[in-house]
């Protein structure tokens, strides 16, 4: 039994706080703050709907670390969960020791003027976490998040070693919209424009955004093209399987989106340096962002499916040599809008995030200072994947991916 505070009332956190809701033994206070009070209230109005547990709702600003202190002093939560954006997150980490809470989150911190997606900045604060007794749990979303998990359950089950990986991330969703994110425009595009990353022989090769396209055939959505891109987890796994040869991570996009992109990025409009727009300063990517749809309201006409998961070669656990396996979770846009009110996207972010605060809470997942997924033991999360809405299935492939 114990109380949480989650902090951002956008599609991530309104997933997270009605799957909180229908896990009342765990969460048995819920607490939603965000910059727009009224986006809260409205979460907590569906949550009441759906599940009649009361969630209670406060306006903060996130990056005023003195509020954020106040608030959490105020409301003693056992764990601050942040589904704010990126930026937020050193703010978030230094009220949380202020108040002596421990802390989790989705994605990797992000200074605002430049595109990094590094977990430089976090994991300096391991020494203050520890030395105040408390935790913090980095990345508990899907990538990163469940994909990291997943390959350490492949270390613990299937292979003795990892020698090479692959993550595939697949959005099969069609929203009807002719240009459109599934999760924040501004982090979404951040990533995508930004020069693709991958994990070869002890370091990390950079080559050109969006420069490196394969077609590959996911299973309940078809053959679809992927790029190779840079992603966060590349990092932690580096990290904690070192004896990985190769790490890649890739993402599907439609022709259209990339049409659009490009078009965008050539005029300027995915800019994240500020410019003087009629006296005063704005960033285009920002102003993208006002004009784009919300991705919360992209819900409701969605329709197909998200795949995502890992292909791992390896040498066998039980001595029978190299084998590949391939292990992922299938989720329904449209079911997924059904049981919370919001699109696959923020469902498969929303329900790690959830059972992240879920292991941290009942002290499954335990240590002082910050920490990786990578660092714990799978099971229990895996578990819970599968009790509560994205069961993943795991199959013996005959080869490695032939590219
Ligand atoms: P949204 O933009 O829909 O929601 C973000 C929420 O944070 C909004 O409610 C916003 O308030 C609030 N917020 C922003 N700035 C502040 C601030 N200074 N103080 C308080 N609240 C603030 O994003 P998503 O729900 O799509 O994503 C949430 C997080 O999840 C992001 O960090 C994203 O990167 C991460 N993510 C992780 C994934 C993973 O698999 N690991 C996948 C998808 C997302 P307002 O309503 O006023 O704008």
């Amino acid at each position: 039994m114990s109380k949480v505070l989650v902090i951002g009332a956008g599609g991530v956190g309104s997933v997270a706080v009605h799957k909180m809701a229908m896990n009342p033994g765990i969460f048995s206070e819920i607490v939603l703050a965000s910059r727009t009070v009224s986006k809260c209230d409205a979460i907590a109005e569906s949550v009441k709907h759906r599940t009649g547990q009361i969630v209670k709702t406060h306006q903060i600003d996130a990056d005023d670390v003195a509020a954020t202190t106040a608030l959490l002093k105020a409301e003693k939560p056992e764990l601050v969960v942040n589904l704010a954006l990126p930026y937020q997150d050193l703010a978030i980490m230094d009220a949380c020791l202020n108040a002596g809470v421990d802390y989790m989150d989705t994605a990797n911190y992000e200074p605002k003027d430049v595109a990094k997606f590094e977990y430089r900045w976090q994991w300096e604060y391991h020494d203050r976490f520890k030395e105040a007794g408390l935790m913090a749990l980095l990345g508990s979303g899907f990538d990163p998040g469940v994909t990291s998990v997943f390959a350490m359950w492949l270390k613990k089950h299937k292979l003795k070693t990892i020698r090479t990986l692959d993550i595939l991330d697949c959005n099969g969703g069609d929203h009807g919209q002719a240009f459109a994110t599934n999760f924040n425009p501004e982090i979404n595009i951040r990533e995508v424009t930004a020069p693709a990353r991958h994990w070869e022989n002890g370091e990390f090769v950079e080559t050109p955004a969006m420069g490196v396209k394969q077609q590959f055939d996911f299973e309940e959505v078809g053959p679809k093209n992927m790029y190779m891109m840079y992603h966060e987890e590349l990092e932690s796994l580096a990290r904690f399987v070192p004896e990985m040869e190769r790490a890649r991570f890739w993402m599907t996009f439609g022709d259209e989106y990339i049409k659009h992109l490009t078009v965008l990025q050539n005029v300027g409009m995915t800019r994240i340096d500020p410019v003087m727009y009629e006296g005063r300063e704005i960033i285009p990517l920002q102003f993208l962002k006002a004009v784009l749809p919300e991705p919360s309201s992209l819900g409701e006409t969605t329709k197909g499916k998200t795949n995502i998961g890992d292909i791992a070669t390896g040498e066998a656990l039980d001595g029978s040599g190299e084998k590949t396996f391939y292990i992922k979770n299938i989720c329904d846009h449209e079911d997924a809008y059904a049981e919370t009110g919001n699109q696959a996207v923020s469902y498969t972010t929303g329900v790690p995030a959830m059972i992240g605060a879920a292991m941290m809470l009942t002290r499954k997942w335990r240590g002082e200072g910050v920490f990786n997924m990578e660092q714990f033991d799978p099971d229990p999360f895996m578990e819970m994947l599968n009790e509560h809405g994205l069961p993943w299935t795991v199959e013996e492939l005959d080869a490695p991916l032939p590219f």
